[in-house]
This record gives structure tokens, C-alpha cells and sequence, in this order.
């Protein structure tokens, strides 16, 4: 089988939709690719946004919750996620999030600058400088993102071993590896045992790693299968196919395949300017679209 490339995408808990739009598109300037409603509980909005170019692999999805329902951050969670920016930008984002009134930190986690700082629902996110500068300081897509696991070796096993990461450093605060794919996201997985977390806003819910097609996606739920971790059905997604999985140290890993994609429901100029429905929930419309709060487009 071949190993795991790269992130799918990574989605995470927060509050009021507007706040979650207004910084991630404003403040960070990220697109807003597609409004969608989580087809678990489809009165709650699914929001996705990706770099401008919507390259796969660059896609982060929220739910946002109005209930005011704050999680704690601990085991079995995906900590703090971290995009890439261009080589040279670092001093343009500590300016640019600090002018905007966040609390921004320096420190050394992903094994060399690293822009610590929280959105507005305490999301904890970073920025870490690529190999490569731009004309733009925008965004790339991710660098990676740290794993809260509750057995940090069964989840290092699994990502090493099964899913063919490559094994960087191993140390007593973190395990590093980075996906073999041109992208190389890397992966800390914090090793000093931390209590266990409980989703709500400001939580990351689970990191989805690309698999490039149906057949793929059957062998890797026949492999967690195999060790003993087990998986979801296959599960129709809309824009791609998914199953899901709750490894070793208790994080919810999806596997997602890279089509059909983003396109199937609007064209590319107007990707996330309208609501889009899956076909179970299109006869309800009405209902979702007074149910859900206005976005502020
Ligand atoms: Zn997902």
C-alpha cells in the first residue's frame, strides 16, 4: 500500500459561524470554499476554507457551535495546528496577528520558529516558515499539527509503521515525523502524559489524511481492521469519501479520498458562496436556512 502523502484536511470545534468567517478569511486570508452543514447534525453549519488556489490538501473545516459548549483540550485530540507560510513572512505575521490584538509567542515546536497564537474561539494554531518565498505572504496550507495521543508509541507506531510517515527526532517532550508526499507535513506527538480532553469549542475534532481513491480507502479500513483499531463504513461525504477511525492514543483519524472534490456543487469562482446541501437534506432546505445563522458574505 502506499504510505500516507499528506493531510486531507483538518477540522475543528468553534463558536459563533460570523466570529469563525470574519478570522479566518480576514484576519488570516483564507478562502471560504464551501458552506455545508455537518451531515451528522445538520443543523449545525460545516464551514471549509483552504489556501486561494483551494489546492487539495490545504482545507480546514469548522463546526461552529452556538451553545456556548466550551471542550478541554487534552489526550486523544489534535492539538495545535500549524500552516505554513512563505520563507521570509514570519515577522509579517507576528506584526499582522499582533496588530489584531492576539497574543502571539515564538517558540521552537516544530523544530525551528514557530509562531504560537490562538483564534478567537482559543483554537490553538501556528505558523512555520517553508522552504520557499512568494510574492505574497499568504497562507500556503499546513505545516502540520501536533497529536495529543493518550499512547504516544501505539500512535507513532501506527503512523510510522503502517502509514509510512518518516520518523525525524524522538525526544522526551515529542515524536517528530513528517509525511513523505512534496507537501511534508509534520506531525509532533507530544509524549509527556496529559489528562484526557472533551470536545467542545475551541477542540480540534480529527485530522483526515489523503488517500488517492476508493480502492485506497478499502485497503486502509481493511489494515485498521488488521491492527486491531477497527473503522467506520465507508461514508459519502459529498466531496469526497471517508472513513473514520479512533487509533491507539484515542484520536479520531479519517482517511478521505482526494475526489470527486470541491467542484461537484458549484464551479470554482463561486465555491462557498452559497449553501450547499447533500441530496439527503435538500428537500429540508427551507428548514436549514432558517435555522442557520446568516453568514456575513
Ligand atoms: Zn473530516
Amino acid at each position: 500500500m502506499e504510505p500516507i502523502k499528506r493531510i486531507h484536511h483538518i477540522s475543528a470545534i468553534v463558536g459563533d459561524p460570523n466570529e469563525n468567517l470574519k478570522f479566518y478569511r480576514d484576519v488570516l486570508g483564507l478562502r471560504l470554499i464551501k458552506q455545508t452543514v455537518n451531515f451528522d447534525d445538520p443543523g449545525v453549519y460545516h464551514l471549509y476554507f483552504s489556501n486561494h488556489q483551494v489546492t487539495p490538501g490545504t482545507v480546514i473545516t469548522f463546526f461552529p457551535w452556538t451553545n456556548n459548549n466550551y471542550g478541554t483540550k487534552g489526550s486523544g485530540q489534535v492539538g495545535r495546528i500549524a500552516f505554513r507560510i512563505p520563507k521570509g513572512s514570519f515577522n509579517y505575521w507576528k506584526e499582522h496577528l499582533a496588530s489584531q490584538n492576539l497574543k502571539v509567542e515564538i517558540t521552537q515546536l516544530f523544530g525551528k520558529d514557530t509562531l504560537e497564537f490562538d483564534d478567537i474561539h482559543g483554537l490553538e494554531l501556528a505558523m512555520v516558515e517553508g522552504e520557499k518565498s512568494a510574492d505574497r505572504p499568504d497562507i500556503i496550507g499546513f505545516h502540520g499539527s501536533v497529536l495529543l495521543s493518550e499512547h504516544p508509541n501505539a500512535t507513532k507506531k501506527l503512523l510510522v509503521d503502517s502509514m509510512g510517515l518518516k520518523e525525524l527526532d524522538y525526544n522526551d517532550q515529542n515524536i517528530h515525523v513528517e509525511t513523505v508526499g512534496e507537501e511534508k507535513h509534520h506531525i509532533i506527538t507530544s509524549v509527556p502524559p496529559q489528562p484526557v480532553g472533551r470536545f467542545g469549542i475551541g477542540t480540534v475534532h480529527h485530522i483526515a489524511w489523503s488517500v488517492p481513491d476508493l480502492d485506497a480507502l478499502k485497503e486502509w479500513q481493511n489494515l485498521l481492521f488488521e491492527e486491531n483499531i477497527g473503522a467506520t463504513v465507508v461514508k459519502d461525504r459529498n466531496y469526497f469519501n471517508s472513513v473514520y477511525s479512533i487509533e491507539k492514543g484515542k484520536i479520531v483519524f479519517e482517511f478521505a479520498t482526494d475526489g470527486p472534490g470541491f467542484t461537484i456543487d458549484e464551479d470554482i469562482a463561486s465555491l462557498g458562496t452559497t449553501l450547499q446541501l447533500p441530496k439527503q437534506y435538500e428537500q429540508n432546505r427551507p428548514t436549514y436556512e432558517t435555522l442557520l445563522p446568516k453568514l456575513d458574505i
